[in-house]
């Protein structure tokens, strides 16, 4: 499997696929050393996280380096992925005590409670999009519950993987608490087939997780799906639009557009439709699309040609069914323009498909309750955010738009503090905070009575 640049094609690294029998190694080593960490003390299991967070702290520049190179993501955000890794680190140790609590519950009988105990090896099968803390979301809270993880990363970000199963070596995890499996996708059915595998956690696209909890269904594995995402982002006329178009251009443009919580559909009142859009072109027109690794680079290349490819069509199609480019639309193998476009009716595939790239298309409504009715036309909840003075409105609206987090006045980003997770195809379960670490554990009751 090769690592390729996406800035200049040129070819990182050659990775050789682990054989079957290197896999169900690692997978017995798993269940192996399961057994003694789940008996860990979790005030040593907080002490190894405590030492994770400071060693991403200490190398975040090599760590961060690797995912520019692999992906293509800019310098200043692969950095600030690294810290994020590293504050979900210190928040998980500050809070597992407390969210790994017993709950005793008041009943009739003599005693009643619930425990967490941890399941077994956890498969996380995850994208490339965001190498390190799509993996180390996954992989904390599960390990401080007690369990230990196997990684199967995106095809495309192998030399991240490694770094990351090192960075736990080193900073003293028991050898097979968290092993990395370089496998292509084929390869998940046998790794969730063996009994000590008790459920998988997979973050990527529709069809990847369709196939996945398929084969978890069919094995009775517990799973976690993060799926694609198509955010509304509803600017109403009341909304201060120098703020929401810095935020919109944020959102849109961050990893070069390939994030799923980025906003995808633009909705915004025809009385400041004109007006945003041009608060919004101001800003697009200042990106700098460039090498990732050099500073006055705001937007880098997408992650691979095959992606790049992708959105050129829907983009095509897009055109065909009446949207126009307002600003960019061309590209250069990886590095795709920062595109903003100009949707009469949210009947386009634009609006209707997951587009991962840096394309900006943007609607017009007249009512807030059509705002609400096209926000929620679409297949995917995963996130939205609205836009107005009006806070009261705002929150009513935020109630009423179906996502699993909407934010009012704000950018959707995930926090280790907030739950995070979709509804629809987006996918299912929750990660961070409480939820996250309760879903890969047990959820026990224990009765005593009297004698
Ligand atoms: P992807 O192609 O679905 O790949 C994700 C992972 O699944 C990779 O490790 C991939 O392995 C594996 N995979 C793909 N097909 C599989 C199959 N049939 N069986 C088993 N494993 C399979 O997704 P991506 O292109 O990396 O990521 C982009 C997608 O992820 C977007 O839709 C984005 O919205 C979504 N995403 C969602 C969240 C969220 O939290 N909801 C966060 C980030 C990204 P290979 O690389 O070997 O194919």
């Amino acid at each position: 499997m090769k690592s390729i640049n996406p800035y200049n094609q040129q070819s990182l690294a050659e990775y050789e696929a682990f054989s079957d029998w290197k896999v169900q190694s690692i997978i017995v080593a798993s269940a192996k050393t399961y057994r003694t960490w789940k008996t860990t003390e979790l005030n040593d299991r907080v002490l190894l996280v405590k030492q994770l967070a400071a060693n991403l702290r200490q190398q975040k520049t090599a760590l961060a380096e690797m995912m520019t190179l692999e992906m293509g993501k800019i310098q200043k955000e692969a950095i600030a992925e690294i810290e994020k890794c590293a504050w979900l680190c210190e928040y998980y140790a500050d809070h597992a005590f407390e969210f790994l609590a017993a709950r005793h519950v008041q009943t009739e009988m003599f005693k009643s409670y619930v425990a967490y105990q941890p399941l077994g090896t956890v498969l996380a099968v995850m994208p490339w999009n965001f190498p390190f803390w799509q993996v180390f979301r996954a992989a904390v809270p599960a390990l401080l519950a007690g369990n230990t993880m196997l990684l199967k990363h995106a095809s495309n970000v192998f030399g991240s993987a490694l770094l990351i199963e090192q960075l736990f070596m080193d900073s003293g995890f028991p050898k097979g608490v968290f092993s990395v499996l370089l496998i292509g996708a084929k390869k998940v059915e046998q790794v969730l087939k063996a009994d000590s595998v008790v459920g998988v956690a997979l973050t990527g696209s529709e069809f990847a997780g369709a196939s996945v909890a398929a084969l978890a269904g069919k094995n009775i594995k517990r799973q976690v799906l993060e799926l694609g995402g198509s955010d509304a982002f509803i600017v109403m006329d009341d909304a201060d639009l120098a703020k929401a178009a810095d935020v919109a251009v944020a959102s849109r443009m961050l990893n070069a557009g390939q994030s799923c919580i980025a906003s995808k559909r633009f909705f915004v009142h025809e009385k400041v439709q004109e007006s945003f859009m041009d608060e919004v072109l101001k800003r697009i027109q200042k990106l700098k699309l460039d090498n990732p690794l050099s500073e006055n680079t705001n937007i880098g290349p997408m992650a691979r040609m095959d992606l790049a490819d992708e959105l050129s069509e829907q983009l095509k199609k897009g055109l065909a069914q009446g949207a126009s480019v307002v600003y960019g639309g061309e590209r250069d193998r990886c590095l795709f323009e920062p595109t903003l476009l100009y949707l009469p009716t949210a009947d386009n595939i634009l609006a209707k498909e997951e587009t991962f790239g840096p394309l900006m298309p943007v609607m017009p409504f007249s009512t807030e309750k059509e705002a609400i009715q096209m926000a929620n036309n679409s297949r995917f909840g995963l996130g939205g955010s609205v836009w107005t003075r009006d806070l009261k409105k705002g929150e009513a609206m935020a109630l009423q738009i179906e996502a699993g987090a909407v934010f009012v006045n704000g950018m959707v980003r995930s926090d280790p503090r907030l739950p995070f997770g979709g509804i629809k195809d987006s996918g299912y379960g929750r990660e961070l905070s409480q939820e996250g670490i309760l879903e890969f554990v047990n959820t026990k009751t224990v009765v005593v009575e009297r004698n």
